[in-house]
């Protein structure tokens, strides 16, 4: 024990190695628990002094809660911007953007006295039933990869942390504190896997947090495989693994796979268990160090921000937010609507005369803007696109709820048939009704999932009694995921997608409605015209404990690809008020492809705004792989770019493919490989709106696996070394043509059993030790 005390008097920082040198075992066990619902435990006695930090949620704005924590954490929390959710955020396709929203997180997280702020979260949205998926951003690796850096290096560019979750293979809520993800290695590896990865190796966020639910199994707070030797070990993750907050049964078992810290409090039970199992030798006291090492890392990286918080601009922050909501609304369809005899037809949007417009639908003036459980943010302002509506067009535009929100009272002497009837009335005569539609509150949820994609009946009743009497409808819509559009979007020849658009939600829609912004949204997830369509239907949520993830790799837009199914509107999909054209789609190869290599196909595309204003294009990359040996999705996103042009304007852009992204994962030589061969790479505006396809012949591996004597006789025969034999013995021996198909699919080891033309478990042994030594 040291005389010197470890705090220096004029500040807090401290030498991590000094501290954990100086702590008892208790001390270090201690660390690795929280104190209550939010912070980490403290260590104060004269010799040493380690701060207890904060941590709290996220992921789109801050939920500190201001008194002392209810025992679930949900209570009322200090007011805070709430940004829109991930899905809003998701279908913006800009990471400069999130990086502000990560920047302005940031200081709020500082301003409050948070350590690390607990998000992004980064799951696959694996079916539109979670009711989750509003906290995600895509059900595309890539998107969720490239949007969760950039909210991580902005969040963390403020001197706090941020917590990276759920990992991994949370894709559901129902049952998600046991439930079992029964998924192979694969579709782990190139689905579920790879944005955190991304992630993790390019901006190294303080935390990973790991999720509640088992992997094929084994709980992810006590999975080794999956925090230390993929994330660490791999992937060469820095930083601290947290647990979800009650994820761990066995500490013990958690502590030895690599969990960290668990969260929240345990009441001293879970350090004296830990404290046990080095005393008697069940937990070496090396992995409680390294443990009780990254806790301590945590708070003296933490310590610098909480010394000197800074405030923020809330006004600044609403204008932000209100910009991300914007940019992450998506123009579905803006048909052209015909015009009063003999006139040209027009689209609705950008409404022309924005005063001669009539709003129906509650949720333009009681909006639904986040969504409910540990996100749940205490805005520090609200909008509501009817007031945004008024206040932009200085006109008292007229306006019907038309229907009530989750059973909300409508007092004495009407109903909801009433409320139609008064909305068909407002709606009759003007020039463009909007109609907000969504999903209210009780639909979906932290904690449960959906059980049909559907909105509720009185709203598409509302909108077919107001489409009866004005076809001149456009459809705003309020939904955390994918809602059926199938059953109603015929009434309404504009079509807008809001999602949950935050504390501004309701300014930045009226913003797109208006044209004072161009809408640039793109799909960050496919909608579907059908739950029976859906990838994971019939396997989702599982039963017994088990959900198996049956569809394998083929989700989203991979699974509807591959099925050559019909969909509502595709992945990646979004029109603006302007037109895209491309030309010059072109891809060289640079080298020979190695999983790990950079740059080794580089593509081109011209593109340019044909269109009468200025606007945003997604220009999206994808890549097939046609010819492998296992079976790969028909095309996969792996690069994009969103670029503004005024009108007029032409831009080349140009994207590198790294081995990486025409690599698969090889299930039994477990680890990347590039095969060799043909790669179709298309550049297009939406995953099914596809302007230029290239083909390209790129050298990779000769993806093989060594002969045994399972191999069979055809695999022998294009093995590199004896196949010439193997091929000469079959044709020697004087098969029929006519009996390949059959003896090329028999194991080796049978046809020395059979011992067909001398060939005897001897030659197999002979040449078995030829081919692969
Ligand atoms: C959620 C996490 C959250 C934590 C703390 C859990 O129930 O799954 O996302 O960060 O609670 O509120």
């Amino acid at each position: 024990m040291t005389d010197t005390p470890t705090v220096p008097p004029t500040g807090r920082a401290f030498d991590v190695e000094h501290v954990l040198a100086g702590l008892t075992l208790e001390e270090k066990a201690s660390l690795l628990s929280g104190l209550d619902f939010w912070t980490t435990q403290p260590v104060d006695r004269p010799e040493v002094a380690v701060p207890g930090v904060m941590v709290t949620d996220g992921p789109h704005g801050l939920r500190k809660q201001a008194d002392s924590p209810d025992h679930l954490g949900l209570g009322t929390s200090v007011p805070a911007t709430c940004f829109p959710t991930a899905a809003t955020l998701g279908s913006t396709w800009d990471p400069d953007l999130l990086r502000r929203i990560g920047a302005a997180l940031g200081r709020e997280t500082r301003a409050n006295d948070v350590a690390v702020l607990l998000g992004p979260g980064i799951n696959i949205k694996r079916s539109p039933l979670n009711g989750r998926n509003f906290e995600y951003l895509s059900e595309d690796p890539v998107i969720s990869g490239e949007l969760g850096t950039a909210l991580v290096e902005g969040v963390q560019s403020q001197g706090v942390g941020t917590s990276l979750k759920h990992f991994a293979a949370n894709n559901q809520e129902a049952d998600r504190m046991r439930v079992s993800a029964d998924v192979d290695e694969r579709t782990l590896r190139e689905i579920y896997l790879p944005g955190f990865e991304r992630v993790v190796k390019r901006a190294q966020p303080w935390t990973v947090m790991c999720s509640y639910n088992r992997i094929n199994g084994v709980y992810a707070s006590q999975n080794h495989w999956l925090l230390t030797e993929v994330l660490r070990d791999e992937w060469g993750f820095e930083g601290l693994v947290v647990s979800d907050w009650g994820a761990v049964r066995d500490r013990v078992a958690a502590v030895a796979a690599g969990l960290d810290l668990e969260m929240p409090a345990s009441g001293g039970r879970r350090d004296a268990e830990v404290v046990a199992a080095v005393r008697e030798g069940r937990l070496a006291q090396d992995v409680v160090d390294v443990a009780a090492r990254r806790v301590l890392r945590m708070v003296a990286r933490a310590l610098p921000a909480l010394d000197a918080p800074g405030t923020y601009d809330a006004d600044a922050h609403h204008a932000l937010a209100r910009e991300a909501a914007a940019a992450g609304t998506v123009l579905l369809k803006n048909d052209v609507v015909p015009g009063p005899a003999g006139a040209h037809g027009a689209p609705l949007l950008p409404l022309a005369t924005p005063a001669d417009v009539a709003v129906v639908g509650e949720l333009a003036r009681t909006p639904r803007y986040q969504g409910a459980g540990s996100s749940q943010v205490n805005p520090t302002r609200l909008d509501d696109a009817l007031s945004a509506l008024r206040a932009a067009t200085g006109a008292d535009v007229p306006f019907a709820a038309g229907y009530t929100v989750d059973g909300a009272d409508l007092g004495s002497g009407t109903d909801e048939a009433a409320l139609r009837a008064q909305a068909v009335e407002v709606a009759r005569d003007a020039g463009t009704v909007l109609v907000f539609l969504g999903l209210p509150a009780s639909y979906e949820s932290e904690g449960f999932d959906r059980t049909h994609l559907d909105l509720p009946a009185g709203q598409v009743a509302l909108l077919e009694a107001v489409s009866a009497v004005n076809p001149r409808v456009v459809v705003v819509l309020a939904n955390g995921s994918a809602v059926a559009v199938a059953p109603w979007q015929h009434l309404a020849p504009g079509l807008v997608e809001g999602w949950l658009g935050g504390q501004a939600g309701g300014s930045g829609v009226v913003d797109v409605l208006l044209g004072a912004v161009n809408p640039a949204g793109r799909l960050a997830e496919t909608l579907p015209l059908r739950l029976a369509d859906t990838p994971s239907y019939g396997n989702f949520p599982g039963e017994l404990g088990h959900v198996r993830y049956g569809e394998g790799v083929l989700v989203g837009y991979r699974w509807y690809d591959a099925r050559q199914a019909d969909v509502a509107y595709p992945f990646g999909h979004g029109l603006s008020y302007t037109t895209f054209a491309y030309d010059g789609v072109a891809a060289e190869v640079l080298r020979p492809a190695t999983a790990d290599a950079d740059a080794v196909v580089r593509v081109r595309a011209r593109v340019t705004n044909t269109g009468g204003r200025a606007g945003a294009e997604v220009v999206q990359v994808y890549v097939g792989d046609p010819a492998a040996q296992v079976l790969r999705p028909e095309r996969e996103l792996k690069a994009f770019a969103k670029v503004d042009l005024a009108a007029g304007e032409s831009r080349e852009l140009v994207f590198d493919l790294s081995g990486r992204d025409l690599a698969y994962w090889h299930p039994v030589l477990r680890r990347w490989v590039v095969e060799g061969g043909e790669f179709v790479v298309s550049v297009g505006a939406s995953s099914r709106d596809l302007r230029g396809a290239v083909t390209v012949q790129v050298d990779g591996e000769d993806v093989r696996l060594p002969l045994g004597p399972l191999s069979t006789v055809a695999e022998a025969m294009t093995h590199p070394v004896v196949g010439p034999r193997v091929e000469a013995m079959v044709h020697g021996g004087g098969v029929a043509e006519d009996m390949l198909g059959m003896i090329g699919d028999m194991p080796l080891t049978v046809v020395a059993d059979f011992g067909m033309g001398g060939f005897d478990q001897g030659a197999l042994a002979a040449l078995l030790a030829e081919a692969d030594g």
